[in-house]
């Protein structure tokens, strides 16, 4: 594990370090610095206007300092002479508490006191399009199922099989790459990690990607739903709990149903009981709600939850649970903040672990054909005031991430829902000029 950057760069050949950090709508903000600077930063962090971001900061506060984690680096595999650093959020001194590294980070200490270590894999589908956004980049991907089509795929093969050997050289275990079910739509996976690590990877992931495709002309998008008819882009997370060797998993219980054991049972409570407060958070977007509870797509389904319930190897419902001792969790989108994606699953599965919380029984229907046989499922929230509301009422959970986050986070949302009821469409006006 690196833990002196100065030395990585005269053993690696790197000449700058990206100080990236991640602000509280998921964009990535960095300084590139030069190697021969990096020793100081490395103790005093890189200086940052944190009302520029999006933060809940005003132009008045103090100079925000960015402590770059050497544990995280990674030399660009596409620009060998610069490395990129996730960095934690300082101010006065001491952490910034809305700073989702570092709410993540706590929570998994917090696991960590209870002799628990949470380990995750994400899925972050994404579209290649064109450069402009208008459209999808390959005008012959026009298949009504264009799932797993091999064809479409391997016209995109320069740009996937790019990034997949960058995730390989990685050392990040990557194992397979497919066309996904809409069209442009794409999926890589890689090998699960602790619940950081993935957080860490998932953000560069998206770096990454971006950065490839702009390399081949395109442009990369997680967008939630970028285009309407056509599947949107998921993030499942698929979750287990080990003890703090890594060795044992407290998720594994061949005797239980679908091999889940009591305890993950538990923190699968803790989600559902939360669900949807927690989807302000893994379901961040005015866009996101156009995912979830979408009606059927061009290719028969939307692949998205719409209410709060779980199954076996069932992939219409909010949870799955695929094999013996994790489950996944299926409600989260492209737009999630990585950081606080895995915050949430902490948090929400560590409350249900304390209350000994039950999942209530599953359901193996097909949600698609007869969700509305189930009429004791809550809805998953229809929009994101929906959703900012759910959690402003739930305060367990709100303490859970922290105060100073819950309420950073609370303002910026709203602020931007208003934003967004401000707007004015073409559909309004269509639907209302002749009232
Ligand atoms: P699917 O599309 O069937 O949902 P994928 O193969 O695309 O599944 O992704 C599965 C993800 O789950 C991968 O990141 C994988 O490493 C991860 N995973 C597998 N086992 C575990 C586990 N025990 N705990 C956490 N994640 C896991
Ligand atoms: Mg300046
Ligand atoms: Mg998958
Ligand atoms: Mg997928
Ligand atoms: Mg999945």
């Amino acid at each position: 594990m690196t833990t002196d950057l100065a030395a990585f760069a005269r053993e690696k050949g790197v000449k700058y370090f990206m100080i990236s950090y991640t602000d509280l709508f998921g964009a990535q903000r960095a300084k590139l610095v030069p190697a021969e600077a990096i020793a100081e930063m490395q103790e005093d962090g890189a200086g940052f206007a944190g009302f520029a971001t999006w933060l809940d900061l005003t132009p008045a506060h103090p100079d925000l300092f960015a402590i770059p984690d050497a544990s995280s680096v990674i030399q660009l595999p596409w620009k060998k002479e610069v490395a990129w650093v996730a960095a934690d959020l300082h101010m006065d001194g001491k952490p910034l508490d809305q700073a989702p590294r570092v709410v993540l980070k706590t929570l998994v200490a917090e696991a960590a006191e209870l002799g628990l270590r949470v380990k995750t894999g994400v899925e972050p589908e994404f579209f290649l399009i064109s450069e402009d956004g208008s459209e999808i980049s390959d005008a012959k991907d026009t298949a009504e199922k264009p799932c797993y089509d091999q064809q479409a795929l391997m016209r995109r093969y320069d740009v996937i099989a790019e990034i997949c050997d960058h995730m390989l050289a990685l050392g990040w275990k990557a194992y397979q790459n497919d066309h996904e079910d809409a069209n442009g739509q794409f999926e890589m996976n890689w090998e699960y990690d602790d619940a950081l690590a993935t957080a860490d990877k998932h953000s560069f992931f998206k770096f990454m990607v971006k950065s490839v495709a702009e390399k081949h002309g395109l442009r990369a998008t997680f967008m939630p739903k970028p285009f309407k008819g056509l599947t949107g882009n998921g993030c499942h997370a698929h979750i287990s709990v080990w003890d703090l060797a890594g060795k044992v998993n407290a998720f594994a219980d061949k005797a239980m149903p679908f091999g889940l054991s009591a305890k993950g049972k538990t923190f699968l409570g803790g989600i559902m009981k939360h669900a949807s407060a927690l989807a302000a958070i893994t379901n961040p977007t005015v866009n996101s709600y156009k995912r979830i509870n979408a009606p059927r797509t061009i290719s028969g389904a939307t692949w998205s939850p719409n209410t709060v319930t779980w199954t076996g190897n069932n992939r219409t419902h909010m949870v799955r649970v695929p094999g013996p001792g994790r489950f996944e969790l299926r409600l989260p989108d492209g737009a999630v903040n990585p950081y606080l994606l895995q915050a949430i699953i902490i948090a929400a599965g560590l409350s249900g672990i304390r209350t000994d919380a039950d999942p209530g029984p599953y359901s193996d229907i097909d949600m698609y054909a007869e969700g509305h046989t189930i009429t004791d499922a809550p809805k998953l929230p229809m929009n994101l005031l929906d959703a900012l509301r759910a959690y402003e009422a739930d305060p367990d959970l709100q303490k859970a991430l922290g105060t100073g986050f819950s309420t950073a986070y609370l303002k910026l949302k709203h602020r931007e829902w208003n934003t967004y009821c401000s707007q004015f469409s073409q559909w309004e006006h269509n639907t209302t000029l002749d009232v």
